[in-house]
């Protein structure tokens, strides 16, 4: 019998998820997963944070524990928390109360609810702007809530860095007030940041244009393993003075990926907007989720306001963020020592979770079906995925197909 929904247009797979399931079902034993961008110990395995542990064994041991609802806006603790952790403990905006804050289903939802804000009650006559390339979801994301992207210039793949002068351009051009959605730190996919002289020119332009910030910050602390220093530009626009708002995902730098731990603050002008802005997101999170999920939260809060916890997990942090880099500077040493054609600096010069090798499609085609390697034919590697016992696999197969393809 004919559905309902015989004429509905069948969607592809998303691609990294996708990629994940071919990877899963191959069973050569050198394989390599690059795609996906979750942390991995040195033996190939996810990694639980020991703090993470810890923070759990007090809550499994809490004997008045429950499993009631938290309010719509989620745990008001953990939310304060968060304001603190990306804007600075002493920030003037969270003195004056100009804060609004909502806990999100993860920086996924963070990015949802904070387009869906702006759409109702911003504009939704301007586009928002997003990085060519940036992370896989953001045009949807946007596109959900009924406004149009437009992409900026970002990435140059002639120096495999930024595009300053593009992107400085691409701001120019687009209409006055539009949405700006940066990457706070270690943008995805590229590995590239601008410098903090390069952030200065991005908000003399943004402010000339009165066009909004959109931050978006899933990778505090894991980027160069300093909180604050990954916090750096977030904190320059709120210094000034621009209305901004920030969405913090707790998947990366917590490991909590599958427990949907994140936040959206706002920084307004004043108390009053805040006041009214809280209360407009907690009304829409209300029909969309109605409360959010409290276990990832209570671990976060309790990590957030013990002094030793917290000291432990900026320890974990710079654990993950320096075998990173010191794969980072494997990779590249292994392509030095094999000769292999190109400049490889951008391996070493890029951070965060992804570098963006500069490797065309045909060549990641070969690395997928001959080699095994797993990766988004971007050429975007997980640098996570790779580990003292598979990087020279890694390296002599990209060497043959640099050299070959
Ligand atoms: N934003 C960026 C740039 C990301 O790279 C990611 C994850 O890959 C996210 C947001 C959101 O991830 P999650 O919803 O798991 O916190």
């Amino acid at each position: 019998a004919e559905s309902l929904f015989q004429n509905t247009p069948l969607a592809g797979p998303d691609k990294i998820f996708h990629l994940t399931a071919v990877y899963a079902s191959d069973e050569f034993p050198q394989k390599i997963n690059l795609g996906v961008g979750a942390y991995r110990d040195n033996d190939g395995k996810p990694w639980v944070l020991p703090v993470v542990k810890k923070a759990e064994d007090i809550l499994i041991n809490d004997p008045n524990r429950n499993h009631e609802y938290l309010p719509i806006t989620g745990l008001p603790t953990f939310r304060a928390a968060s304001a603190k952790l990306i804007l600075g403990a002493d920030s003037p905006a969270i003195k004056e109360n100009r804060v609004s804050t909502c806990q999100t289903i993860s920086g996924t939802g963070a990015n949802h609810l904070g387009v869906l804000f702006l759409s109702r009650f911003y504009r939704n006559d301007v586009p928002v702007l997003i990085s060519k390339p940036t992370w896989i979801n953001h045009r949807d994301i946007v596109n959900n809530v009924g406004l149009e992207v437009r992409e900026y210039a970002y990435y140059d793949p002639k120096t495999n860095g930024l595009d300053i002068d593009g992107f400085l351009k691409s701001l120019n051009d687009a209409p006055n007030g539009s949405i700006a959605l940066l990457h706070a730190c270690a943008h995805n996919p590229t590995g590239v940041d601008p410098s903090q002289e390069q952030w200065r020119k991005i908000a003399d332009v943004i402010a000339a244009k009165g066009h909004y910030p959109f931050f978006d910050c899933a990778y505090q602390g894991f980027a160069s393993g300093d909180l604050d220093r990954d916090a750096w530009a977030v904190r320059y626009f709120v210094e000034r003075g621009f209305e901004l708002l920030v969405c913090q995902s707790y998947s990366k730098n917590f490991g909590l990926y599958g427990q949907r731990t994140g936040c959206l603050t706002v920084v307004s002008k004043n108390a009053d907007a805040a006041v009214k802005i809280e209360s407009q997101i907690a009304k829409l999170q209300r029909a969309e989720v109605s409360n959010p999920p409290a276990y990832g939260a209570r671990i976060v809060n309790l990590v957030l306001h013990d002094p030793k916890l917290y000291a432990e997990w900026n320890d974990n942090l710079r654990t993950m963020s320096s075998r990173i880099m010191d794969m980072r500077k494997q990779l590249y040493d292994k392509l030095i020592e094999l000769g292999t054609p190109g400049t490889w600096n951008h391996i070493i010069d890029q951070i965060g979770m992804f570098s963006f090798t500069g490797l065309k499609p045909s060549q990641v085609q070969v690395l997928i079906q001959k080699y095994h390697i797993y990766l988004t034919d971007n050429g975007r590697i997980s640098m996570a995925g790779l580990s003292t016992k598979n990087i020279d696999y890694f390296a002599k197969a990209v060497n043959d197909v640099v050299r070959n393809v």
